[in-house]
């Protein structure tokens, strides 16, 4: 298995090929040369410089790699080329099993307004707003002039939180429409921009999916990740604190027909917004493994990696129905970063480092003490996550957990990350996705 990515999540998609018998091969630019994910393949190939555009994002080079060491799969982990479905294509041209979906379900989800065109046509509710990007700003305004304000301006191309633009006023929108199509641009090298209605306060709940080649399609229940900052999730849990068994149920359910609509296989994720009301809409697909599915492992028993490579070897899946979750679990993002600082990246050497551990304390980390965290890629170090039978048990290991947790020489996000678990509101549980951004001084 050559996998086709870096840090933590590189080591966990190794840590199961192991498991199961599977040689690994590592792939790492000029600036991991290093690292962690290196030492734990049992074979490493280089593959450019530190930028990912020269190195981890190069399909030739990857594919050359896989090549050169005799791999027969790819698992791309996330982000990079993850849901690259012209990589996939490349993949299978080049006989290797590529460890995800198929390139025609990533087509059908890939653009954020194809996406919602087809899930309108499977009958999945879908946040109210244009299915096409929209042409002109006066096309834009009369379109908002309909549906009213305030509305939300997405990048079709999107992902990472970038190209959002919320206009709350009319006096802003051009200047507003015009920053959201050069982030647009800039971000994704694609500047077509789409309108929906802006919801307040949702909760950001997203059902995990899993299929095998042959159409059976199950969930396994959903992550709540409200605890956002600029529309990306810092804290992660399941189950949700909002949701009762039958809204659980119920949007299990569409989550699954939005898979199956689209002959999804694999591992996938279908996010959702879900109202004051109650009422839920169909936000995008992520059709990977993602960054929070620890905490489903943990409430399920299940091996999300070892699903995925079953499924590619053509395993038919062994369950019919989502298992019932079992406690509680709830992630935390460990990030070299300044929260100080605006939360500004803090890379540099690790001097000293104490992880955590003790009972259902997991930490998926890519760094070791010695370490220099390179400034070129996403700054997460390490995720913590913690199972216990109930919620205050699972926010009290998580605090005892970040409390073991030493890093110096580089600034992290560790008190931050401790002020949220301690925060009334978190404790309480109804916090949506405003929740951070509102309490941004009392958590500093
Ligand atoms: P990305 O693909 O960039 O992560 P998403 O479409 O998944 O973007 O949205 C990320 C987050 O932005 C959501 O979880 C939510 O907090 C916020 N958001 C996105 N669209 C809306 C909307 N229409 N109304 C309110 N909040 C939204």
């Amino acid at each position: 298995m050559l996998v086709a990515n870096r840090g933590e999540i590189a080591i966990r998609v190794m840590r199961t090929c192991k498991e199961l018998g599977i040689a690994t091969v590592a792939v790492y630019s000029e600036a991991d040369r290093s690292a962690l994910h290196v030492r734990t393949a049992d074979q490493a190939i280089f593959v450019g410089p530190p930028p990912s555009r020269e190195s981890y994002l190069v399909q030739q080079r990857i594919l050359d790699a896989a090549k050169q060491a005799g791999a027969d799969a790819i698992h791309p982990g996330y982000g990079f080329l993850s849901e690259n479905a012209s990589f996939v294509r490349a993949c299978d041209a080049a006989g290797l099993t590529f460890i995800g979906p198929p390139a025609s379900a990533m087509d059908s989800m890939g653009e954020k307004t194809r996406a919602r065109a087809n899930m309108i046509k499977a009958g999945v509710p879908v946040v109210p707003g244009t299915t096409e990007p929209v042409a002109s700003v006066e096309e834009a305004r009369a379109y908002v002039e309909k549906i009213g304000l305030p509305v939300m301006l997405k990048a079709a191309g999107g992902g990472g939180g970038k190209g959002m633009r919320k206009v709350e006023r009319m006096e802003d929108f051009e200047s507003s429409w015009r920053s959201a199509k050069s982030a647009a641009l800039n971000a994704f090298g694609n500047d077509a921009v789409y309108i929906e209605k802006y919801l307040e306060k949702p909760h950001h709940v997203e059902i995990q999916v899993f299929a095998d080649q042959y159409g059976n399609t199950i969930h396994l229940n959903e992550r709540e990740c409200s605890a956002q900052r600029r529309h990306q999730k810092v804290v992660e849990e399941t189950p949700s604190p909002i949701l009762s068994p039958e809204l659980r149920a119920k949007m299990g359910e569409v989550a699954v027909k939005a898979a199956k609509a689209v002959n999804y296989v694999g591992a996938g994720t279908v996010e959702f917004l879900v109202d004051v009301h109650r009422n839920f809409y169909f936000l995008e697909m992520n059709t990977r493994l993602q960054v929070e599915h620890p905490v489903t492992e943990w409430v399920t028993g299940l091996d999300l990696v070892a699903m995925q490579i079953r499924a590619a070897e053509g395993e038919k899946l062994g369950l019919t129905e989502a298992p019932r979750p079992n406690g509680h679990s709830i992630e935390v993002r460990v990030y070299a970063e300044d929260p100080s600082r605006n939360f500004m990246p803090s890379p540099g050497k690790i001097t000293y480092l104490r992880v955590p551990g003790g009972p259902n304390v997991r930490d998926d980390s890519g760094v070791f003490p010695g370490y220099t965290v390179p400034n070129v890629y996403d700054p997460m170090i390490s995720k913590l996550s913690v199972w216990a039978p109930t919620r205050r048990e699972a926010i009290a290991r998580t605090q005892r957990a970040l409390s073991e947790y030493v890093v110096k020489g580089i600034t992290t996000n560790i008190r931050y990350l401790r002020a949220i678990l301690a925060n009334p509101e978190f404790i309480e549980g109804d916090y949506d996705t405003s929740f951070l951004t509102r309490q941004h001084d009392a958590l500093l």
